[in-house]
């Protein structure tokens, strides 16, 4: 590829300046970070330019030939190895490998913002002047996190603007958290380095075959208690783990956990799959697809075990990288299910183009179907969608039996929700499932 521009049009290039755009960028990160020798570092910068009233003033067509004019400038202060890319109209990101050290970021942030320094001329013959902000982060001094260090670059950047530096490397500080914030923190990363009275751990939550009331898979869902002894939301949790930079940890954990589990239901004689959800970060890591097999064949267990859930929203943008990773885990032999169906943006239409198996009803419709007509419209077209594409059903969030008597006659196979059981620790299950299996006398 050459250091700029793309070779081929995709949705993921900008038409505009001819860049790839950031989830390329996320995907080349991972990569030269691994091409890089112990001695060499890889600089990330990001560069953004502020609006300003002659910014707004000019049309659409001079923005865009503004934009690629101002990418060009960048691109001939840039050595030959190093690239960029589009990530909004007015935000650039550059990676710079093979640096010495840390040291040269900042002279190359220097240099991009000088070749910025002089008036552009619109296509109205205007002449315009430009701040732009630089902001730097480096693997692996900064992390090792490809999401984190664009977003390391991005703060350092913020902070370049706000103190009047122009370009800024990134430091830890600049992370300003409040005390409290920062003790949820230290609290979280001990509980998932699991040498803490108090771990993280995965619960389980059973799924049940509607027509004969056996267990037919479960659900791993994430639990962890506050020092103050409440549960934190899983989504809380994921999303802290993901500012500090720990979604890869959290990512491995989980996969190491789940494959815990289904070891412990073998023993227990139960070959159920489990279902574990992945989060939006998750399908821009191009490495997902390598750390999921090496989990699978260190632990000896089949991948027709493992069911990968993704949320519908996760996949409004679609883009090259996030399909070819939903490919590869496919290739895995591994299942795929679209969590919380209905409630993005994405429409029946994405059934049908992703590698998925398995659709999971939301529980906003399951909850009021019973006294919702229209709700249970819904899910009734879900279910004749999905099982013309061939699609396995899970309704979410059954709460009694009149909800599961209304999913059953409308063809709904599979049901998950507290009705069945709420998640419970990986004993209690066993316990439970054994319970179940003891045929009535
Ligand atoms: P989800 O994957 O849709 O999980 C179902 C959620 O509904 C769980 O909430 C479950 O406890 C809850 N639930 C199940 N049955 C019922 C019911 O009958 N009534 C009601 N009111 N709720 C029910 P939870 O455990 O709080 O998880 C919330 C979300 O957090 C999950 O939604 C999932 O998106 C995310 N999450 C949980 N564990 C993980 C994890 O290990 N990794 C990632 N990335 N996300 C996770
Ligand atoms: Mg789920
Ligand atoms: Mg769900």
């Amino acid at each position: 590829m050459p250091k700029t521009l793309a070779a081929t049009p995709t949705t993921d290039i900008d038409p505009f300046t001819g860049l790839h755009k950031l989830p390329q960028a996320l995907a080349d990160i991972s990569l030269l970070a691994r091409q890089q020798s112990s001695t060499q570092t890889l600089g990330i910068v990001s560069l953004f330019v502020p609006p300003s009233p002659a910014l707004y003033r000019i049309t659409p067509e001079a923005g865009h030939h503004l934009r690629a004019a101002l990418s060009q400038r960048v691109m001939r202060a840039l050595r030959k190895q190093d690239r960029l890319y589009s990530v909004s109209n007015w935000e650039w990101l550059i990676l710079l490998p093979e640096l010495v050290s840390a040291a040269p970021l900042t002279l190359a942030m220097m240099k991009v913002r000088t070749a910025l320094g002089d008036a552009f001329e619109t296509l109205d013959g205007d002449h315009l002047q430009l701040d732009a902000f630089c902001g730097g982060s480096a693997w692996p001094d900064d992390g090792d996190d490809p999401i984190h260090l664009a977003q390391s670059a991005r703060i350092a950047r913020l902070h370049a603007a706000s103190s009047g530096s122009g370009a800024l490397c990134y430091q830890r500080h600049m992370d300003k958290t409040e005390a409290g914030q920062t003790r949820f923190q230290t609290a979280l990363q001990q509980a998932l380095s699991g040498n803490q009275e108090n771990p993280m751990s995965l619960h389980l939550q059973p799924q049940v075959d509607l027509t004969s009331g056996a267990c037919s898979g479960a659900e791993a869902l994430l639990r962890w208690q506050h020092e103050d002894g409440n549960a934190v939301p899983p989504h809380h949790i994921i999303a802290a783990l993901e500012k500090l930079g720990l979604r890869h940890s959290f990512t491995r954990w989980l996969l190491n956990q789940s494959m815990q589990c289904i070891t412990a239901l073998t023993e227990a004689g139960i070959n159920i799959p489990l279902s574990v959800n992945l989060s939006a970060s998750d399908l821009l890591d191009v490495e997902l697809p390598d750390l999921v097999m090496q989990a699978l064949a260190i632990w000896e267990i089949p991948a027709h075990r493992l069911l990968l859930e993704i949320t519908e929203t996760m996949m409004v943008e679609e883009t090259p990288q996030v399909t070819e990773v939903l490919r590869r885990l496919r290739q895995l032999g591994l299942t795929l299910a679209i969590d919380d169906f209905g409630t993005g943006y994405a429409g029946m239409s994405y059934l049908q183009r992703l590698p998925v198996e398995e659709v999971k009803i939301d529980q906003r419709f399951v909850r009021q179907a019973v006294g919702t007509k229209r709700d249970r419209e819904i899910i009734a077209s879900i279910i004749q969608l999905s099982h013309r594409l061939s699609l396995k059903v899970v309704a979410e969030g059954v709460e009694n039996q009149e909800t599961a008597d209304m999913l059953w006659s409308l063809g709904c196979e599979t049901a998950q929700g507290n009705f069945f059981s709420p998640a419970l620790s990986l004993e209690d299950f066993i316990r439970w499932y054994k319970r179940k299996q003891v045929p009535a006398t």
